[in-house]
């Protein structure tokens, strides 16, 4: 049996106003409505179609607030079969180091796992780099940026996708995957899948259930911060250039002027 364990994030949607909190310039969670990051409904999605080609469970994984509730409950109703749901009040705050350490010690105690998969990249911090710090963490091969992947005799391949290209990789199983966009198109819950998902185990875990020490998470104990942040101003109405005959010289004398040629 493939036990797998998915890692899920609830982000602001990015059809709502993201904003930082005043003051420490942590995500301010109440500004914009909250969803399950898209790439964490592929992670997801493939999880289900692994286990539905052979044997397994999935299990989904999220370290959040009491909203992230919801995002754990969508991943169930896609058809997740449980859940383990770190809410501790001291992880607010906490950087990319200690998230990842945090996430690392509640893998620990979850047992064998065949297969940990994340999004390569969170819309919200975008770090990009919690699949990485679990690989080292906890002592396992990674696979990262995948756009195909499969599971069998033990092995975990497909292809990777970057800037530079196509590369067809493997890891022994357990490994950490992480994948990309184009990995697939995830299902949408069925109302049966919905009805399901209430009933779908989930697991609250605080850090007195791990082996986190305290002083190792949480703003105070951060390695890094924010200190100071520019939201990118609004998009201006673009420049219309009406053509009356000189539209081609309009247009190549305002990118001159905005000194893009
Ligand atoms: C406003 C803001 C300010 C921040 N400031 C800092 C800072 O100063 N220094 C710093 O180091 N970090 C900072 N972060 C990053 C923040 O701590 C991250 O959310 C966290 O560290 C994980 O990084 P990420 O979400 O960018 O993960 P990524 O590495 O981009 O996420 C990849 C994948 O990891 C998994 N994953 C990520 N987070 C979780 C989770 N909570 N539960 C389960 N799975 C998860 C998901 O599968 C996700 O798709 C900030 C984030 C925000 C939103």
């Amino acid at each position: 049996m493939t036990n797998i364990v998915v890692l899920i994030k609830q982000v602001p949607d990015t059809y709502s106003e993201r904003k930082l909190s005043d003051g420490d310039f942590t995500l301010d969670r109440e500004a914009a409505d909250a969803v399950l990051d898209e790439i964490n409904e592929k992670a997801v999605e493939q999880a289900l179609q692994i286990k539905e080609a052979g044997e397994g469970e999935v299990t989904v994984l999220c370290a959040g607030p009491d909203r992230a509730t919801e995002a754990i409950r969508k991943a169930l109703s896609m058809g997740a079969d449980k859940a383990v749901h770190l809410n501790d009040e001291s992880l607010h705050g906490s950087d990319l180091v200690q998230t990842s350490w945090a996430l690392a010690n509640v893998l620990n105690g979850m047992g064998d796992i065949d297969l940990i998969i994340c999004g390569n990249e969170a819309t919200d911090g975008r770090m990009g780099a919690v699949p990485a710090l679990l690989a080292e963490y906890l002592g396992k091969p990674q696979l990262t940026h995948m756009r195909t992947l499969e599971v069998a005799d033990g092995v975990a391949r497909g292809e990777r996708e970057t800037d530079e290209g196509v590369f067809e990789v493997e890891a022994a199983l357990p490994a950490i995957i992480s994948v990309g966009e184009k990995i697939n198109e995830p299902r949408f819950p069925s109302f049966k899948g919905i009805m399901a998902a209430k009933k779908k185990p989930v697991e609250v875990l605080t850090l007195a259930d791990t082996a986190v020490e305290e002083g190792q998470v949480g703003k105070d104990n951060a390695a890094s911060a924010v200190t100071s942040s520019t939201p990118k101003p609004p998009r201006t109405a673009g420049e219309k250039v009406a053509d009356e005959g000189e539209g081609g010289n309009d247009i190549a004398n305002y990118l001159v002027a905005q000194k893009l040629i």
